[in-house]
């Protein structure tokens, strides 16, 4: 018998995502797991795709994207950030950001190459680094605050490094870098001489007064930054696998020039009804943090009435709690059986670490979606409370 795998593969296990949502169809439960909203985007942005299947947009479209949504992607960073970007030589589309990553640690990094990850970490950074044979160097955002501390940053950075790579705000903690925070990343890569890459798709998504701000707005920073986004997050279409990349020309040309042996190019309808969404609909996003933020208070006032604590998320669609009370040594054993305790799916967040067992690290915790209708939320708690979770 051949091989069953390549070596590259070492270690690459199936995404944590597809496990639970596959346990989730299969026992029926609530599935709070896998980070996908169950009300779709704007009606109005669906038409505009329905109008370019049956229009003809049906052919390959551009390797960089369909002008128009570059032009909106352009319009996007200028309108929210005042960043100015130059539509024809600064932004590719993506197949979602998932992709984005993929393209960007490809063109970017070197065997032997170490990229800065912030430590948890969502599951295809160290795959892709992987991939491309470079070295990752974590760095903890230890619960219960899940900040980054600068000499921790400092501290992992050395000769070897080439990127650091960044997400703000942050998947899973729901932690939104502050503007010292990203200024001492920003130091950081400036005296280094780095790329930074920036998974910034749930921009939009932030609660309480908390605002994101992109690290390529900072001084110094646009001429070595990458900034990943996409339509899945703000837009509520994570299926459509839209999503973008934009920085100086080098940068983005070395992300395309790994993208076209990815997918080629990306979804042709589907990216002049994004243009819309970003175009027609900017308030969108805003609206939809608002309906959010209520449903992580819905979802967190019910964990805590089942006895499960939640650190209150700055942004995007999780909230974690710690397990380790009920008795679980394992965040992964506890959310394997969580569907025949209580019905309902979680994702475990020791997956996302390094070392779960640091101090300050995930073997107990986990993370639950509130990106979904309050009935699903109410249903979920309201198993979670009626199950006995001791382990
Ligand atoms: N980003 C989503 C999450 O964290 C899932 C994306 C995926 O499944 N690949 O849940």
């Amino acid at each position: 018998m051949p091989p069953s795998r390549a070596r590259r593969l070492d270690g690459v296990v199936t995404t944590i995502f597809t496990e639970m949502t596959a346990l989730a169809a299969r026992t029926g439960s609530v599935n709070l797991g896998q980070g996908f909203p169950d009300r779709d985007g704007p009606p109005e942005v669906i038409a505009r795709a329905v109008a370019a299947l049956e229009g003809g947009a049906n052919q390959y479209a551009p390797g960089p994207g369909v002008p128009a949504l570059r032009a909106a992607v352009a319009r996007h960073q200028e309108r929210h950030y005042g960043l100015a970007v130059d539509p024809d030589t600064e932004v590719v589309v993506t197949t979602g950001c998932t992709e984005g990553i993929a393209a960007a640690v490809l063109g970017l990094v070197d065997p032997g190459d170490e990229v800065v990850v912030l430590e948890p970490y969502y599951d295809s950074y160290p795959a892709m680094i992987a991939f491309a044979g470079g070295v990752r160097r974590a760095v903890p955002l230890r619960a219960p605050d899940f900040r980054l501390d600068a000499d921790e940053l400092r501290a992992a950075v050395g000769p070897r490094t080439r990127m650091i790579l960044l997400n703000t705000p942050h998947n899973p903690t729901g932690t939104v870098l502050t503007r010292a925070e990203l200024e001492a990343v920003a130091a950081i890569a400036v005296e280094h001489d780095l790329v930074v890459v920036t998974d910034e798709v749930y921009e939009h998504l932030t609660f309480d007064g908390h605002r994101h701000l992109p690290i390529a707005t900072l001084p110094g920073m646009a001429e070595r930054t990458l900034t990943l986004s996409s339509a899945g997050k703000s837009y509520s279409f994570t299926g459509w696998k839209v999503g973008w990349a934009t920085g100086p020309a080098p940068l983005v040309q070395a992300l395309f020039a790994a993208k076209q042996w990815l997918t080629f190019t990306s979804g042709a309808p589907l990216q002049p009804a994004v243009a819309t969404a970003l175009d027609d609909f900017p308030d969108f996003p805003a609206g939809l943090a608002r309906s959010l933020q209520e449903r992580r208070d819905r979802l967190c006032a019910g964990l805590r009435a089942a006895g499960l604590e939640p650190h209150v998320p700055e942004a995007t669609y999780f909230a974690a709690t710690d397990i380790s009370h009920l008795g679980w040594r394992s965040s992964l054993d506890f959310c394997r059986a969580l569907p025949e305790r209580a019905g309902v799916v979680a994702i475990p967040m020791e997956v996302f670490y390094d070392d779960p067992d640091a101090p300050g690290a995930g073997r107990q915790l986990v993370r639950w979606a509130f990106c979904k209708e309050e009935s699903v939320i109410d249903e979920a708690v309201e198993r979670l409370g009626r199950a006995d979770l001791g382990a």
